[in-house]
């Protein structure tokens, strides 16, 4: 009898043997570098089968993944019970408590589409296709960030099913160490069936971005070094240097261009706003200009990131201050000039809230960082073999600005090594603790492991 007949009965969504041709579509992720390959998937519905495949799982000697929609897929997760979330799509959004309740397979888009008829926002990040949970537990970097910090500093409460098959609900009274650890340790310590958080009543903001032609990258990296020491915590900005492909999607403009991409999110009056960004908009004259005064539900026009599966490669590390230096680096790293085959290099502000522990302190690594660089580039072909290295390549060179502590979710498909080295030692041994008292026998397979 195969695994799958095992389970089925006990799954109310769909349990599929690794063999079983439904499994790509099942598993299918945005970032498309790695192709899942577990030996027996399970479509999870709700808590009860979250349960089951973890319980079948820890009987028959297998490891236990958890997706929700791929875009932090790291390994090929070979020979463990994957347990997919996207069914499990429940919103609800408590408009007197603003706080939304969001089921593991969730993504931002639907809870800034619920949120939105209340005046109220997420801390979501970037792109609203990224899932809820994977991004939380990461710490959780938007583009509110410096106003209102990690989407990890305003979880609530947490469900979740651990190694030995129980069902907790955690917050800071009934678990603090756990609660702790949840927050920033990603998926170390069980799956996560559901998650509360606090909403922020931002309704509209002034944002958007700005195209630069590439021939001015080095001026516009320059200002933006010394601009962003004048931003109150009310701006969280970034900067891209751009290899844009020549899609007929994107606008003429910037159709196979290199380009920087300067974004930017106020909230306080557009005046106000604008008035912040005049020196930005004096370096010189853009290939196009998009801030404008607009809903948060607009919220993806800020960064324009793809929204189509892509096989992509990402590293990433912080910076603990921009001088000079560091600027002319990353432009001889990555730009106009340099012959790299990334297609993006960003920079963005941290500080602010983000340097401050949240009101219930939780494990996000990084709170030194004053800067985040991202570096991502395409694995198609040939890039393949070498990508790894090249991103690789962008943290070195930044290493002599590098901060201790570094992003989570911008780490990409880091070793063991990067990882265990996010957080000083008091921290990661009290990780390792609550991992240890939880999952002993290592049954959990988290994309970012922890390691001693
Ligand atoms: C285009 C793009 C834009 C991004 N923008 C931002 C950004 O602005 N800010 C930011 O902070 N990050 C950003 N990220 C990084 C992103 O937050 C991480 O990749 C995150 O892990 C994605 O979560 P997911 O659930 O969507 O992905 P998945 O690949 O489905 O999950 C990634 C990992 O999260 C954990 N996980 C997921 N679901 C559960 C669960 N139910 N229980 C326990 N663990 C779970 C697992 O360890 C899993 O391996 C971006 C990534 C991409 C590709």
């Amino acid at each position: 009898m195969t695994a799958s007949t095992h389970l089925v009965p006990q799954v109310s969504g769909p349990v599929l043997d690794g063999a079983d041709p439904r499994v790509a579509v099942e598993v299918a992720a945005f970032n498309t570098t790695h192709t899942a390959r577990p030996a027996v998937v399970v479509g999870a519905t709700g808590t009860a089968d979250v349960v089951a495949a973890v319980r079948w799982a820890t009987a028959n000697g297998l490891r236990v993944a958890v997706q929700s929609t791929g875009h932090g897929l790291v390994s090929d997760l070979a020979g463990t019970v994957l347990v997919t979330t996207h069914r499990m799509s429940a919103v609800a959004v408590d408009p007197a408590a603003r706080t939304a309740r969001v089921g593991a397979g969730v993504r931002w888009a639907q809870v800034i589409e619920a949120a939105a008829p209340f005046g109220l926002a997420p801390l979501s990040g970037s792109a609203s296709g990224v899932g809820v949970v994977g991004y939380t537990l990461g710490g959780g970097l938007g583009p509110l960030a410096r106003r209102h910090g990690f989407a990890a500093d305003h979880v609530r409460s947490v469900e979740l099913v651990t190694a030995d098959g129980e069902v907790r609900h955690v917050d800071a009274i009934s678990d603090p160490d756990l609660f702790w650890a949840l927050r920033g340790g990603s998926g170390n310590f069980g799956i996560v069936t559901e998650l509360e958080f606090d909403l922020v009543p931002v309704a509209r903001l002034y944002g958007g971005g700005i195209f630069f032609p590439g021939a001015v990258a080095a001026d516009v990296l320059h200002a933006y070094r010394t601009w962003v020491a004048t931003l109150p915590e009310e701006t969280t900005t970034s900067v891209a240097l751009l290899r844009l492909p020549p899609l007929p999607t994107l606008p003429e403009p910037l159709r196979g261009q290199f380009v920087v991409h300067l974004r930017v999110a106020h909230l306080g009056p557009a005046e106000e706003g604008a008035a912040l960004l005049a020196p930005m908009r004096a370096v010189a004259p853009a290939l196009m200009d998009l801030v404008t005064d607009m809903p948060f539900a607009a919220v993806d026009s800020i960064h324009m990131d793809p929204t189509d599966p892509m096989p992509t490669w990402d590293r990433g590390t912080t910076l603990r201050e921009l001088p000079a230096e560091a600027v002319d680096e990353l432009l001889a790293i990555a730009g106009p000039d340099a012959v790299v085959p990334l297609i993006m290099v960003e920079l963005r502000q941290l500080g602010g809230a983000l340097g401050r522990p949240a009101a219930v302190p939780n494990a996000v690594a990084g709170r030194d960082a004053a800067f985040s660089v991202w570096a991502l580039g395409p694995t198609a072909g040939p890039l393949a073999e070498t990508m790894p290295a090249i991103t690789q390549s962008v943290v070195d060179r930044m290493a002599p600005w590098a901060a201790r502590g570094a992003l989570l979710n911008f780490l990409g498909a880091a070793g063991p090594e990067r990882v265990a080295r996010l957080w000083g030692d008091a921290d990661r041994e009290r990780l390792l603790a609550v991992r240890d008292r939880l999952d002993p026998g290592r049954v959990l397979a988290p994309g970012l492991a922890l390691t001693r």
